[in-house]
C-alpha cells in the first residue's frame, strides 16, 4: 500500500508516540517543508498504522503544527530559541515564516550564545597556558607566567601584590611631590640656571617662581628612583620572556614604557646639571619631566585581576557602533545648540563672543555638566538652553543605556560560565584540587573551559 496523500483526505502523524491529525490541505501552507513533501518520506511510513511516525518532542510539534493552521511560526515561550530553531530545522520551515511577536525568542538565543562565544575566546588567552602541566613548560614559560599570570602559582600572586604596591608607592610619591611641603627650592646656582632658561624662553616672573619651587625633596626622589628601577626592569623583563610580543605591545604597556623612558632621561639630565650647565640641558630636563607623567598608564596593571574591568573593555570594543551613534548625535546636537544660541546672544552684551565658544557651551551643557563659565543672557538664550539640557540628557541616555544593558549581560554571563565551568571538573580534577601537594595547581585556577 502507498502512503496515500491527497489534499481532502486527513494524514495521521506519530510524533514521539502522540499522534496527530491533520488535513493534506494544512500541511502545504509552507510549500517547502517537511510535511508538505511526506510523500518524500517513505522512509517514515508506518504501514501497519497507516501513519507517519516522527521520534521528536510532541510539544514542540503541537507549536509546529500550529504554524501550519496559522500560517505563520509562533514560538513557545516557556521553551529555548535554539531547541524550537533546531525543531524549525528538522521540518524544514524557513525562519522567515517567523512571526515578528517572536523574533525575540527566537533571535535572543542566538545573541546569548554569540556572548558566551565572546566571553570564552576574552577570558581564554592565559587558560590555555594553565591547561598546560608546569613540567611540560620551559624556564621562559614559567617565568612569563610568573610575571604575567597572578594565578599560575602563590609566588605569582605574590610578586603581582608586591608589583602592585611598588606602582601605588610611585603613584603616591609623585603626587606628593607636588606637595608644597614635600617640595624644597632649587640651590642658588640652578635659580641662576633657571632664570637664564626662562629669559631664553621669555617666560614671565610668575612661571619661572613656579618652576623654581617645584623641586621635590631629595629622599622622594631617591624612593622614586628606586620604584621605578623595579618597574622598569619587570616591564623589561617580561618583554624579553613574553614569547608573543605582537600581543605584548599594548597600548598601556606602551605609553608608561614611554613615560619610563623619560622619566629615566629627565633623572640622569638633573643629577649632572651642574657638569651640564646649560639652557638646553634644563630644557630636556624640565620637558622629559613632564613627558613622565604619562607612566600613570602603568596603573592599568592593577586592573588585570579584575574581569569586571576586562567586561567593560569587552563592552566597549563591541558597543562600537552604539558609540558611534552617540558622538554622531551629540555632535549634531553640540553644531545646532551652539549656532542656535550664537544667534540669539549676538546683539547682547554677552561673554558668548564667538560660534566656538557657543559650540563648547552647548557641549557643556549637553553632557549635563554645566561649568557655568559662559552663560546666556537674553531669554531666547534662556529657552534654547532649557531644551539644549533636556536634549542631552536624551542624547546621552539611549547609547548609554544600550551600553550599560550590554555590559549587564556581559557580567551576568561571565558569572554563568564560571559556575558552568565549575560544573565540567571531573571527579579526577576534584580529587587533584582536594590533594595538599597539588594545592597550587594551575588547574583549580582555571576560569573558564571553552566549549566545544
Ligand atoms: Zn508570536
Amino acid at each position: 500500500m502507498e502512503p496515500s496523500v491527497t489534499l481532502n483526505k486527513t494524514i495521521r502523524i506519530n510524533i514521539g508516540g502522540t499522534t496527530f491529525k491533520s488535513y493534506v490541505k494544512t500541511l502545504t501552507t509552507f510549500p517547502d517543508s517537511k510535511l508538505a513533501n511526506l510523500e518524500k518520506e517513505k522512509d517514515s511510513f508506518d504501514f501497519d498504522q497507516n501513519e507517519y511516525f516522527f521520534d521528536r518532542n510532541p510539544i514542540l510539534f503541537t507549536y509546529i503544527l500550529d504554524s501550519f493552521r496559522k500560517g505563520a511560526v509562533h514560538l513557545p515561550k516557556d521553551i529555548c530559541g535554539t531547541t524550537f530553531k533546531k525543531e524549525l530545522e528538522f521540518w524544514e520551515i524557513p525562519q522567515h515564516y517567523v512571526a515578528p511577536c517572536c523574533w525575540e525568542a527566537l533571535y535572543g538565543s542566538e545573541d546569548d550564545i554569540e556572548t558566551v562565544n565572546l566571553l570564552i575566546k576574552s577570558f581564554q588567552q592565559n587558560s590555555n597556558l594553565a591547561l598546560m602541566s608546569q613540567e611540560k613548560m620551559d624556564v621562559r614559560t614559567r617565568l612569563w607566567l610568573f610575571l604575567d599570570e597572578p594565578k599560575s602559582s602563590r609566588y605569582a600572586l605574590v610578586w603581582s601584590v608586591f608589583i602592585s604596591f611598588v606602582i601605588l608607592a610611585a603613584t603616591l610619591v609623585d603626587s606628593l611631590s607636588t606637595v608644597d611641603s614635600f617640595q624644597e627650592n632649587f640651590t642658588e646656582p640652578q635659580i641662576k640656571l633657571l632664570s637664564k632658561f626662562a629669559d631664553a624662553l621669555d617666560f614671565d616672573n610668575a612661571t619661572l617662581e613656579k618652576l623654581a619651587t617645584i623641586k621635590p625633596r631629595t629622599y622622594l626622589l631617591y624612593a622614586n628612583a628606586i620604584f621605578h628601577v623595579i618597574l622598569t626592569l619587570e616591564l623589561a623583563l617580561s618583554f624579553i620572556v613574553c614569547s608573543n610580543k605582537r600581543s605584548f605591545v599594548c597600548f598601556t604597556r606602551l605609553i608608561a614604557c614611554f613615560g619610563y623612558m623619560s622619566y629615566w632621561i629627565s633623572f640622569t639630565v638633573y643629577f649632572n646639571l651642574k657638569y651640564l650647565e646649560s639652557i638646553h640641558a634644563l630644557m630636556v630636563q624640565l620637558v622629559f619631566g613632564y613627558l613622565s607623567i604619562f607612566k600613570i598608564a602603568r596603573l592599568f596593571y592593577l586592573t588585570r585581576g579584575v574581569p569586571a574591568f576586562r567586561l567593560i573593555c569587552l563592552t566597549f570594543s563591541s558597543s562600537k557602533q552604539e558609540l558611534k551613534i552617540l558622538i554622531f548625535l551629540l555632535g549634531i546636537f553640540v553644531c545646532v545648540f551652539g549656532y542656535v544660541l550664537f544667534a540669539a546672544e549676538l546683539l547682547q552684551n554677552s561673554n558668548i563672543t564667538n560660534i566656538f565658544t557657543a559650540i563648547y557651551w552647548a557641549l557643556i551643557t549637553l553632557t549635563t555638566v554645566g561649568y557655568g563659565n559662559y552663560v546666556p543672557s537674553t531669554v531666547a538664550g534662556h529657552v534654547i538652553a532649557g531644551a539644549c539640557a533636556v536634549c542631552g540628557v536624551l542624547v546621552l541616555a539611549l547609547p548609554v543605556g544600550i551600553i550599560v544593558s550590554k555590559f549587564y549581560k556581559y557580567y551576568d554571563y561571565h558569572r554563568y560560565t564560571v559556575i558552568h565551568a565549575q560544573t565540567r571538573e571531573g571527579p579526577c580534577l576534584r580529587m587533584r584540587k582536594n590533594t595538599p601537594s597539588e594545592s597550587n595547581s594551575l588547574i583549580e585556577e582555571i576560569e573558564l573551559v571553552p566549549t566545544e
